[in-house]
């Protein structure tokens, strides 16, 4: 077979692939040309050119968790830890909801201070505003994932980020890949749209790693899958390491596009953090979210996963605008749906 005929493959048996198929797309660069124009072909056949906004709120930077690669790692003291209180966070949501977003994201650490009362009551006032909730706030239990599910939370992301267990084990020393994969399997239980995703070019991945990051999301059936590169954090212990790259994690953006043609992909910030058409070129690759930052100013610098995130420092109305203005840019449109999945893919049932 030649590596051309793998893209027929994955979109016609993508069960039938295997991980050193996968691999050879990743590691060859003169696929990247017919890679990219089909994902852009698949995305537009299943999705049109609809980009989905996602009003992200990143309540708190307090983690309990020490990530290696992570800025606000519960071992960073340089940190200025924030919490947001309750009523600015719905007034945040307000604002996102009048704005032209269908989805108030809530985004945190991992941060016990929020109890499962505190994080259900928020959810259930921002579900009056009509817009979807997405959880974005770490492993918690299952008993208040179900609270927040009842509560009216439609989405949960918690990426996956790297199927590569070895490789999960040397950046989260203390945890371990098939924990996050019974989370995953408790919120897919619960019904909730379930978000995985990967960071591209940790320390010691190389393309196999990354090809069961691809499988994995495919076998998982993610509803959204999140894919940015790796960005080194100065006060680390990743700090000195190299940054993940632009192709790389385009490649990786394009390949899940055609394993999973109906699912949201976003052009993350960390694409456009690393290079300023970053996003431009993910929506040209098969993504179709794109999550503006709403975060209040005042607190945007201190939730440092990675350094020199964009739009830190611009106002939200300007922070809305030229996101806007990138994604007409790049020939999509900025719709105001809530953007749940369309499952229009006949492989688009649960396969774990
Ligand atoms: S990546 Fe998430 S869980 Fe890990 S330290 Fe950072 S905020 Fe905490």
């Amino acid at each position: 077979m030649s590596k051309k005929d793998i893209f027929q493959k994955i979109l016609k048996k993508p069960a039938s692939v295997s991980v050193e198929e996968v691999a050879w797309v990743l590691e060859d660069d003169s696929l990247n040309e017919p890679l990219f124009e089909i994902a852009d072909e698949v995305r537009n056949l299943y999705l049109g050119k609809d980009v989905y906004l996602r009003g992200i709120i990143e309540f708190s930077n307090y983690c309990r968790n020490d990530c290696l690669y992570c800025g606000i790692r519960s071992s960073n003291s340089k940190v200025s830890r924030y919490r947001m209180s309750v009523d600015e966070i719905l007034n945040t949501a307000k604002f996102i909801a009048e704005n032209g977003c269908g989805t108030v994201v809530l985004q945190s650490g991992e941060d016990p201070f929020y109890n499962d009362e505190m994080i259900a009551e928020i959810v259930h006032r921002i579900k009056k505003l009509d817009v979807a909730v997405t959880l974005s706030i770490g492993e918690r239990s299952f008993k208040e994932y179900k609270t927040w599910r009842e509560a009216g939370a439609d989405r949960y992301l918690m990426r996956h980020e790297t199927a590569d267990e070895e490789l999960y084990k040397q950046v989260h020393p203390a945890d371990d890949f098939n924990i996050r994969k019974r989370h995953l399997e408790m919120l897919k239980q619960l019904d909730y749209e379930v978000g995985t995703g990967c960071i591209v070019g940790l320390p010691h991945q190389d393309d196999l790693s990354l090809a069961k990051d691809i499988l994995f999301t495919y076998e998982f059936d993610s509803d959204m899958v999140g894919i940015g590169p790796f960005i080194p954090h100065p006060d680390t212990p990743l700090g000195k390491e190299k940054p993940g790259s632009l192709m790389k994690t385009l490649k990786v953006i394009a390949l899940t596009r055609l394993f999973l043609p109906d699912s949201n992909i976003p052009a993350t910030t960390a694409l456009g953090t690393i290079d300023p058409r970053g996003r431009q070129l993910a929506l040209n690759c098969g993504a179709n979210v794109i999550m503006p930052n709403f975060t209040p100013v005042f607190y945007r610098p201190r939730f440092t996963i990675y350094p020199n995130k964009v739009c830190i420092f611009e106002s939200d109305a300007q922070c809305r605008d030229s996101i806007k203005d990138l994604i007409e840019t790049a020939g999509y449109k900025a719709v105001e749906s809530q953007g749940f999945r369309r499952r229009v893919h006949e492989n688009s049932s649960r396969r774990i």
